[in-house]
């Protein structure tokens, strides 16, 4: 059982942040939603979860590759639903090109957003949980966060950064009622992987399918994507009291990639 009731996952208007919202709300959890897209898409997500799942569910649209509007989603989530017991550091971005040609605003871009954002939200966080004596932080890194693919250099030190942001929290709140972990998606069909077989399809001149079907069959052995109800599970479960001696952990959720 989900014994605490709030939670804020970053990125949830689309894709895994979307599926881990979804299924935290369904557990009980109050949650403050946040990520872009068309405003009327959003208020009809916040306003069917709250609906369906009978629990409150709230928007910010803090733009997390700025620290005051990191700062300012956790306060407001404190604020408004009364604490942030559980913390999902999801938002994320990809940019895939040799590291030669690699934009250095892209570079600036990805590293601010999947890793500097999760500093500034655990920072802010912190200081409430320990009060409180209970946190879950939940870092959405990637098989990426422990080895590397070509054409994504900005992604993996950014991934590899968050696993040791959360090994080091972990490390400094172990004891406290707190824990820390790294989640690590294999492939997950969401747009920001969409866009990638996207342009596998067109380099190669197959079509969509295919491209997913190389996609998948060139790193996950089970050949299937992993789903977001899964990682949704994953981090319900990690939001547990049976699991507060999980902590400083980079969990694979990745159809055997790591395995290889
Ligand atoms: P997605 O593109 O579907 O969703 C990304 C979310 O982040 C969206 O809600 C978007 O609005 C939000 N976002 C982007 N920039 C933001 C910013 N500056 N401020 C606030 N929100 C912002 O992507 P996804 O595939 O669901 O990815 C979610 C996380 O999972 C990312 O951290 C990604 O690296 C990680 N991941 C994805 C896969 C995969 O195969 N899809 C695999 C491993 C890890």
């Amino acid at each position: 059982m989900i014994k605490t009731r709030t939670a804020v996952v970053t990125g949830s208007t689309s894709g895994i942040g979307k599926g881990i919202a979804r299924t935290l709300a369904a557990s009980g959890c109050s949650i403050m939603l946040n990520g872009f897209g068309e405003p009327a898409a959003i208020e009809m997500q916040r306003a069917e979860l709250a609906h369906k799942l009978h629990t409150q569910v709230l928007y910010h649209g803090a733009d997390l590759s700025n620290r005051h509007e990191c700062v300012s989603l956790i306060g407001a989530a404190r604020e408004q639903l009364g604490s942030v017991d559980n913390l999902v550091n999801n938002a994320g971005v990809q940019h895939v090109s040799p590291v030669e040609s690699f934009p250095p605003d892209r570079w600036h871009a990805i590293l601010a957003i999947n890793l500097t954002a999760a500093f500034h939200t655990i920072q802010t966080a912190l200081p409430s949980m320990r009060q409180r004596a209970w946190g879950r932080i939940l870092n959405i890194a990637s098989t990426h966060g422990l080895v590397a693919s070509v054409g994504k250099a900005a992604y993996v030190a950014a991934k590899h950064g968050l696993v040791g942001l959360t090994k080091v929290v972990a490390l400094e709140t172990a004891g406290s009622g707190i824990t820390c972990n790294a989640i690590c998606p294999g492939w997950v069909s969401t747009p920001l992987v969409e866009e990638q077989i996207a342009a596998i399809a067109k380099k190669k001149n197959i079509t969509h399918e295919e491209a997913a079907r190389d996609m998948l069959l060139e790193k996950q052995p089970t050949g299937a994507f992993t789903t977001t109800e899964q990682i949704g599970a994953l981090v319900a479960f990690l939001c547990t009291n049976e699991a507060s001696n999980i902590t400083g952990a980079s969990l694979p959720i990745d159809g055997g990639w790591l395995a290889q």
